[in-house]
């Protein structure tokens, strides 16, 4: 048996920061849905131009889409021992996907919602901005480059991510709201809930996170 460890949170909750402290210390890969799907859509092709498009607006993906890139991804061999999930499932479709999925393979689903205000929340998205070249991320409030509005590792100019537009983002954060919140219950009602307070220092918080994971994992069901 191996687990499934969903990472769920509105966009700026810090669910990119977490998996990736989670990946080094679990030693599992990552499956983060919006980066699989900023992929497809750089394609020039009928679906790289729907996925752009869809990104673009700060709508949802079609769950078709998602229930083919997710379960050909978890496929793959580096899964076997288990993933992270970052970004998935976001509606109630894609979370039936994947009990389906984790039943076929005797996984265990565990849900970790990281909590953060909304405020925050805002200021961290609308203050993002990315390295085109090199793909590392600052923000202009919380992480700003030690020269504004160049990267510090190659010196290319900084910008918005696509979508991070504050339109686009009021869009995402009531998305959440409306389709992927009411997620919360349906893993609260089994008991395979976590909530963490994503407000803290990013390794305060992967420490709670991995704290509960080690004590799901302790013999004799410790929590
Ligand atoms: P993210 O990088 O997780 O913030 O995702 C960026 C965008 O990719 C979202 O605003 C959606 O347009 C799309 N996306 C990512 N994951 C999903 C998903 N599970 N279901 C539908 N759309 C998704």
């Amino acid at each position: 048996m191996s687990d499934i460890i969903v990472l769920m949170g509105p966009q700026g909750a810090g669910k990119g920061t977490q998996s990736g402290m989670l990946a080094e210390k679990l030693s599992l890969p990552i499956i983060a849905t919006g980066d699989i799907l900023r992929e497809v859509a750089r394609a020039d092709t009928d679906l790289g131009h729907l996925v752009r498009d869809t990104q673009a607006a700060g709508r949802l993906v079609s769950d078709e889409i998602l229930a083919e890139i997710v379960s050909r991804r978890i496929g793959q061999g580096d899964c076997a021992q288990g993933c992270i999930l970052d970004g998935f499932p976001r509606t109630l479709p894609q979370a039936q996907l994947l009990d389906s999925i984790a039943a076929a393979r005797g996984d265990r689903i565990i849900v970790i919602d990281i909590d953060v205000p909304r405020d925050l929340l805002m200021k961290r998205l609308a203050g993002r901005r990315i390295c085109p070249a090199c793909g590392t991320l600052y923000n202009i409030y919380f992480k700003p480059p030690a020269k504004q509005g160049v990267c510090d590792l190659d010196g290319h100019e900084l910008v918005p991510r696509s979508d991070d537009t504050e339109e686009a983002i009021e869009k995402r954060l009531s998305q959440y709201d409306e389709k992927t919140r009411p997620l919360l219950d349906y893993y609260r009602k089994r008991g395979s809930l976590f909530t963490v307070d994503g407000r803290g220092l990013p390794e305060q918080i992967s420490a709670n996170i991995a704290g509960f994971i080690e004590r799901l994992a302790a013999p004799y069901g410790a929590i």
